[in-house]
């Protein structure tokens, strides 16, 4: 996609970024909630991916915009990476679901998350502010 070229060379903005998790959220398959969430995933590489929410008529298997984003880039092979967009119809400022916030601890042990407030200001978060003493791989090693 064009903008991949475009930031080849130097790192998007957080406007930048939040505009193209907004264009994600015009993709977002919300029929049931319509809460239409879109997310725009930076590597560490410097590559850009998408992702929107796909929720299902069985609900349970709904999966959010951030999500599919991380999907989409870990199957691309990335797996470090340095900021999240996410555009949603709300300006409350809100942050990835609980969920999401385990699954991009999975590859982060810190992220900068961009949501969007009143006005269209752009608020970031950390992730390590979002999920303290959060769980991750190394909580596996077994050592005290
Ligand atoms: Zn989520």
């Amino acid at each position: 996609m064009d903008y991949q070229n475009e930031f080849k060379q130097r790192k998007p903005s957080p406007q930048e970024m939040m505009d193209l998790a907004e264009k994600a959220r015009k993709l977002a398959y919300a029929p049931y909630s319509k809460y239409q969430v879109g997310a725009a995933l930076l590597t560490k590489s410097g590559k850009i991916y998408l992702g929107c929410n796909v929720e299902n008529a069985s609900y349970g298997l709904t999966v959010c915009g951030e999500r599919v984003a991380v999907f989409k880039a870990i199957s691309e092979g990335e797996t470090e990476f340095e900021a999240l967009a996410i555009a949603t119809p709300s300006r409350r400022g809100n942050g990835p679901c609980g969920s999401c916030r385990q699954v991009l601890r999975e590859f982060c042990n810190d992220l900068t998350i961009y949501v969007r407030k009143e006005g269209d200001k752009i608020l970031s978060f950390q992730l390590t502010d979002l999920l303290p003493k959060s769980f991750g791989p190394q909580n596996l090693d077994g050592s005290e």
